[in-house]
């Protein structure tokens, strides 16, 4: 910790969600890019603060965290021959159009992605980009060099798709890659942006793309390299009875069972969507440390089903929130998956399961499926990563609990957020992001790649 830099006291917010039992009532000290001090409610730091931002209209929380995304689908939100259909035509009818995605248009959708996350009050994404066309093998490092651009932290993955259709896989020959070249790309990308360590701005992790897109030849190789660097590994996994299905048919084997199969049993594993669990299978993960990552609003967009997530958890399976790529989940907004989150799960679970639940997964939660012990929590010595949301408004008027609101009255934007000590929003803005340039651009990127 930089204890020559000043301390700036975020004084006596509205509420505060700590995301353990500590009572930061009075707010957090800053000092460098560290959480320095939590001031119980009534209290005063222990040390004198240079600066002080009275955060009495603001609740706070820690800054949210994203576990999965893919980022270049905002090219391809709401698009009507995806719009209305389950995970595998939905896949069919997109793979032709993604596969002519350009450096440019990617650079674009990350930007967009980026930005739309922190305005909800995202400070940590993780990214699942397994489409490399001819031209676009810098995809990785195109999102590396925009996630430093704009102060955000991010996981992202090597993803990668090897089995095409002429293989009994479910994508078209164009957008596959031989096993060698992932392989390759992916060791040089942990060697070139992977940071261990707190404080880690950029992390790799590997992620072959789901069963039905990739060999067990890389499931295998990854998992070894991923051994090998000591960086985390990542998959689709139970999302769809298809996808039963496929691994029954191909495989003779169900999901869970094919993942232990291949070497992925284990807590380096984190799982995007994980629904179709028995309990057996639950327990199983639960044993093997191995995360979901829980999706709620593409698994209701997709008619996927729901994920199990109190079952999960009570098995010792970490849990965090993903908003999901941009086809399936057509806004990247962390706060309000948030709310679809508690929602879907009081659905399953009962009216029991409470706001402060769902903020614990999109906070603590999400933080260790991404295997950060650094985020996720206000604690001394944590980063300084802070989102603060007023609850101004209409949709506020004549609410109670701070934290409740939040949730039940549909936040959706943060007014303040800190990622390692910095200002990323203020006042609900991002400096010095020209938002309508962005969306002019990028939309425009998005009519020519579905233009063909
Ligand atoms: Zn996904």
């Amino acid at each position: 910790m930089n204890t020559t830099a000043p301390r700036l006291w975020i004084k006596n917010p509205l509420a505060v969600f700590t995301a353990n039992d500590l009572d930061a009532g009075g707010g957090v000290v800053v000092c460098g890019d560290r959480i320095a001090e939590l001031v119980p409610a009534g209290g005063r730091p222990q040390q004198p603060c240079e600066e002080v931002y009275d955060a009495g209209r603001h609740v706070l929380l820690p800054g949210l965290i994203n576990t999965h995304h893919h980022f270049y689908q905002t090219l391809t939100r709401a698009w009507g021959p995806a719009a209305d259909v389950p995970l595998f035509p939905w896949l069919q009818n997109l793979y032709p159009v993604w596969a002519r995605l350009t450096p440019d248009a990617l650079e674009l959708a990350v930007e967009v992605a980026l930005a739309e996350l922190l305005l909800s009050g995202c400070t940590t994404a993780a990214d699942h980009h397994y489409l490399f066309p001819d031209g676009l093998q810098d995809a990785v490092d195109i999102e590396a060099s925009v996630v430093r651009r704009m102060g955000m932290r991010a996981t992202l993955t090597r993803g990668s798709m090897t089995l095409g259709e002429d293989d009994g896989g479910l994508p078209p020959r164009s957008t596959v890659q031989r096993a060698d070249v992932v392989l390759a790309d992916s060791e040089r990308l942990i060697r070139e942006h992977h940071e261990a360590g707190a404080g880690a701005v950029v992390q790799i992790a590997l992620a072959p793309c789901s069963p039905f897109s990739v060999t067990s030849e890389v499931m295998k190789e990854s998992a070894a390299l991923a051994e090998r660097h000591d960086v985390r590994l990542h998959t689709h996994l139970a999302e769809t009875l298809d996808e039963e299905d496929f691994c029954r048919e191909k495989y003779g084997l169900r999901t869970v069972d094919y993942l232990e199969s291949v070497g992925w049993l284990g807590d380096r594993t984190w799982l995007g969507h994980g629904i179709h669990f028995d309990d057996a299978e639950i327990a199983r993960l639960g044993a093997a440390g191995t995360a979901v990552a829980h999706c709620p609003t593409s698994n209701m967009r997709l008619a996927s089903g729901t994920a199990r997530v109190l079952d999960l958890e009570a098995a010792g399976v970490p849990v965090g929130l993903g908003v999901d790529g941009s086809a399936s989940n057509d806004a990247s907004n962390m706060i309000l998956e948030a709310r679809q989150a508690v929602y879907l799960q009081r659905l399953r679970y009962g009216a029991d399961v409470p706001v402060t639940r769902a903020l614990g997964w999109a906070t603590r939660g999400s933080a260790a499926v991404l295997g950060r012990t650094d985020i996720g929590q206000l604690a001394p010595g944590m980063q300084a990563d802070l989102a603060m949301f007023t609850l101004d408004g209409l949709r506020f008027s004549g609410s109670h609990d701070p934290l409740a609101a939040l949730l039940l009255c549909g936040a959706d934007r943060a007014d303040r957020v800190m990622i390692g000590g910095v200002w990323r929003v203020v006042d609900g803005a991002v400096p010095g992001l020209d938002v309508e340039s962005l969306a002019a651009r990028h939309s425009e990127a998005a009519r020519r790649l579905v233009a063909g």
